[in-house]
């Protein structure tokens, strides 16, 4: 950081300042409710202060990508992939790990799933290199998968991802079925805002994407 940005930026008068700059950059998170959260760990005994920031500390230090999908674990494979009763033959391919725990919780979905980190968006700079999509088709192409299903967001963004793994696995791995989620989710909303059941109803609707 230069000069002049720190010029712009003082520096937080104190540790509590600091605290609730921290807090504030929290999704959602304001001014007034990151003070109150601060007056409140202020107030904690220590020890209940601190596990939160054991609670942060160890996500950061143990969750890494599965080998396998890319979700979050602390193993080398996730619990979904090390687990003989999920069928491998059915991969559902989600922009991020928070969809992944968003459809377990619809409990209507028994296969694996395929994490890209992401979805493609030209303006932002994201190109297809910059998501898990080759190991996607890496996997797909090893053998053993009867069908893909596209889960990315019913976005603008995540139409165009679904629309760009279509055109690539039906070029690669041809015989594969490709699928989309079913209409009905709430549009322009990341998956793993909807609810369970409206999710259970969009994968029991699910379509081939011709
Ligand atoms: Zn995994």
């Amino acid at each position: 950081m230069g000069k002049r940005a720190r010029e712009a930026e003082p520096e937080p008068a104190d540790s509590f300042e600091r605290l609730i700059r921290e807090l504030e950059k929290l999704p959602g998170i304001g001014r007034r409710s990151a003070e109150r959260m601060a007056y409140h760990l202020l107030a904690a005994p220590t020890p209940e202060a601190m596990a939160l920031a054991v609670a942060i500390r160890d996500v950061k230090k143990n969750l890494h990508p599965c080998v396998e999908c890319g979700d979050l674990t602390e193993k080398e494979r996730c619990a979904i992939c090390a687990d003989p009763r999920r069928e491998a033959g059915t991969i559902c391919v989600v922009e991020w790990p928070r969809e992944v725990r968003a459809i377990e919780k619809s409990g209507e979905y028994r296969g694996r799933y395929h994490v890209l980190m992401g979805r493609l968006s030209p303006l932002a700079g994201v190109e297809p290199d910059d998501l898990r999509i080759g190991s996607l088709v890496e996997r797909v192409r090893s053998g053993g998968v009867q069908e893909v299903v596209l889960a990315t967001s019913p976005t603008v963004e995540g139409d165009a991802t679904a629309a760009y793994l279509r055109g690539r696995l039906k070029d690669e791995t041809p015989g594969v079925a490709v699928t989309r989620l079913a209409r009905g989710l709430p549009a322009g909303s990341d998956l793993s805002f909807a609810q369970a059941g409206t999710i259970g109803e969009a994968l029991k609707g699910r379509k081939e994407v011709k």
